[in-house]
């Protein structure tokens, strides 16, 4: 008899960031890990314009390449009449989903799954989720969702995964080890080496050696071209570069700051929740009062349990303008119009990782000019939550697979194999796990 065999698949996210989607399939089997957007600024839904049909939103996001057309996932009636993907309720597989961590690109489609299918996230992760949700901001679909926990082996079939927990700018964030009949693949998930103290990755990459990882398949944020006179290859190192601003270096940064300045405004990824914290202790420790938008200020009370803050709602801006150096206000680039209410107050707008995120997204340019219409200086004052390129080969060399797979990247090339197989996937195509190594088999 013929020995069942496991086979890999890549999706999406391939050379692009976020989106990621893998599945490794053994007989009736299957893992499915991530199941987020693909982000593409030129979408039709991307200008915000295009109102979305919520009865075809699977539908319409397959046709738009926006969620992966993985068969055997999502619901016959949301794929609609006609449909050629094959359905969960024609699925051949027992399907598992698992979800690293809680960024839209990760996480976004994950209420689009069929809720035949089993949906797991850390305990952390989902903490975060339910507050999320209480505040308006889950994701569409509704279904129920299963928690993992670090560190405790959960199986499938002849699967075991191990959630272990990494460094990255969310809570809860994990990358997953996966046994299988074949091999053991290391799912890196968003990691950093550098976020918190103490730093999470040295027990991380202990016990991912401990397990042992046949094939990382690593996150490649960072990664660009090489510049000018640079070289393709880069050098691994773990150790910080004087330049890089690390999490720990931004409470110095920001009392500097608002020692110095008027008004002062805040821009931060509410989901980031060490960050919201730091800008809580940040006015405290300069004695003045921060001001939180409504949906931060749950996730302030109920994740972080503090109180010492006040409400948008609660503060007019008259009396902000008055006394601007007694305060810390949040804004939103969704609530930015509030910042005309300070036209002309001078002060600083401190943009901590917060949307927009950089000028790849169109929205960043408006909000500069706002800013500076409103006669605020711009100041960033932020950390990324992803590795740099010299750490990301650091844990590629240090890990040492057989077999190296770096996606979730513009420029997954740059990453090299110190030992064994690099394998740069293409979308689509199977990948047989043999021995410890992948072996892509030809397309029919
Ligand atoms: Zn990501
Ligand atoms: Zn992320």
């Amino acid at each position: 008899m013929q020995e069942t065999a496991t086979y890999l698949k890549f999706w999406a996210g391939l050379t692009s960031i976020g989106g990621t989607v893998i599945s490794v399939e053994h007989g009736e089997h299957r893992l499915v890990f991530d199941f987020g957007f693909s982000y593409n600024p030129n979408n039709i839904f991307g200008d915000k314009q295009v109102r979305l049909r919520p009865a075809h939103l699977v539908h319409d996001y397959l046709l738009l390449d926006m969620i992966p057309a993985v068969p055997g996932v999502y619901r016959q009636r949301d794929l609609g009449d006609g449909a050629s993907l094959l359905s969960a309720e024609e699925s051949p597989w027992q399907t598992m989903v698992l979800i690293s961590h809680l960024h839209l690109d990760h996480m976004g489609a994950m209420g689009l799954v069929s809720p035949s299918v089993p949906v797991f996230l850390t305990a952390e992760s989902l903490g975060l989720y339910s507050a999320l949700c209480a505040i308006g901001e889950g994701v569409d679909g509704e279904r129920d969702y299963s928690a993992c926990r670090f560190d405790a082996p959960l199986a499938h079939g002849p699967f075991v995964i191990t959630p272990l927990r990494v460094d990255h700018d969310v809570p809860g964030a994990c990358s997953f080890h996966i046994r299988t009949p074949h091999g053991n693949l290391l799912y890196t998930g968003d990691f950093r080496l550098y976020g918190t103290t103490p730093p999470v990755a040295p027990q991380w990459l202990e016990a991912a050696r401990t397990l042992g990882v046949d094939v990382l398949v690593s996150e490649g944020t960072t990664l660009r071209a090489p510049a000018e006179g640079e070289s393709e290859w880069i050098t691994g190192d773990g150790s910080l570069p004087d330049n890089l601003t690390t999490e720990d270096m931004l409470p110095g940064k920001l009392h500097a700051l608002l020692s110095n300045t008027g008004l002062a405004v805040f821009n931060i990824y509410h989901r980031n929740l060490r960050r919201l914290g730091m800008m809580l202790d940040a006015g405290r420790d300069a004695g003045r009062t921060v001001v939180l938008e409504r949906g931060t200020a749950y996730l302030a009370r109920t994740l972080l349990a503090r109180e010492d803050f006040a409400e948008t709602s609660d503060i007019c801006a008259s009396l902000i303008k008055g006394n601007p150096t007694q305060y810390l206000v949040q804004n939103s680039y969704r609530n930015c119009l509030a910042l005309l209410d300070f036209a002309g107050v001078g002060g600083s707008y401190i943009h901590s990782n917060g949307t927009p995120l950089g000028d790849f997204d169109p929205a960043y340019a408006k909000l500069r000019a706002l800013v500076e219409k409103c006669g605020l200086e711009f100041h960033y004052v932020g950390a990324t939550g992803h590795a740099i390129p010299q750490h990301l080969q650091y844990v590629a060399d240090t890990v040492a697979p057989k077999v190296l797979v770096p996606l979730h990247s513009f420029w997954p090339q740059r990453l090299s194999a110190a030992v064994g197989q690099r394998v740069l996937p293409e979308r689509g195509l199977v990948y047989r796990f043999k021995d410890g190594t992948l072996e892509a088999l030809p397309q029919v």
